[in-house]
């Protein structure tokens, strides 16, 4: 069988990625590869588990607007799929009086950004967490944390149609060399290694 799309890697990306062409080609078919023998063994599963507001990026980027529009859309999967997560918030804590001015550049960011952001003094910052010393922090209360573990195992089920075929034998996988028309230089294809093409399109989100 030649599959529509063959996906290199069942970590968050790669899971969600087949979510995504599932929900857009309701009809498609996809193979999934792993070389592990478990989903998210990677990144995805050792991964701090914070709920990212962008504050750092800069103000108008699609890194800005993607982090912003992913950390709603994470939640979003979260409350539909009943899996727990905490908008517990972050403190950015400026530790010396240098480091202060850090924070007055990133209130500016994180308002240009369109991020709530609160100015802590160092009062303030003894209140809400008396085992942290420092001259003061930004307080961002969008911001969470949950278990992408969880939430890479719920992406599979989370597709009410037709889920992904998993292969977890990749070392059957072979990239054969084949041209692309959109560009003259030569591309991989999987293939099983008999010179068939496993798939008409590939997405390799294998990490790093
Ligand atoms: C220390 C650390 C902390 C982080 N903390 C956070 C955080 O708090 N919040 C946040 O949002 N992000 C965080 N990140 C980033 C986040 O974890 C990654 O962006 C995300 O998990 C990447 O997912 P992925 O699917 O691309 O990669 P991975 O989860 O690494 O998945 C790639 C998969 O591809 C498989 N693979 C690779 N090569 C092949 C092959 N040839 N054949 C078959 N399978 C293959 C691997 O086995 C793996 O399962 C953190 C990252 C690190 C390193």
């Amino acid at each position: 069988m030649t599959y529509d799309f063959a996906i290199i890697g069942a970590g968050i990306v790669g899971l969600a990625a087949a979510r995504e062409i599932l929900r857009a080609r309701p009809r498609s078919s996809i193979i999934i590869f792993e070389k592990e023998r478990a989903i998210a063994c990677h990144q995805t599963g050792h991964n701090s588990g914070v709920i990212h507001a962008g504050i750092y990026f800069a103000p108008g980027s699609l890194r800005a607007r993607l982090c912003r529009e992913g950390a709603a859309a994470a939640k979003a999967f979260c409350t539909e799929q009943g899996i727990k997560f905490e908008t517990c918030g972050k403190l950015l804590v400026a530790a010396n009086e240098g480091e202060r001015i850090h924070m007055d550049a990133l209130f500016e960011r994180a308002r240009q950004n369109g991020i709530e952001a609160l100015r802590i003094d160092r009062a303030g910052l003894m209140r809400l967490e008396p085992n942290i010393t420092g001259v003061g922090a930004l307080g961002i209360p969008s911001m969470g944390i949950l278990d992408y573990r969880m939430v890479a195992s719920a992406l599979p089920e989370s597709q009410s149609r037709k889920e992904p075929r998993y292969s977890s034998a990749p070392k059957s996988l072979r990239f054969a060399k084949t041209p692309t028309p959109s560009s003259s230089r030569p591309r991989a294809a999987p293939s099983p290694g008999n010179g068939r093409r496993l798939a008409r399109s590939d997405l390799r989100p294998g990490g790093r």
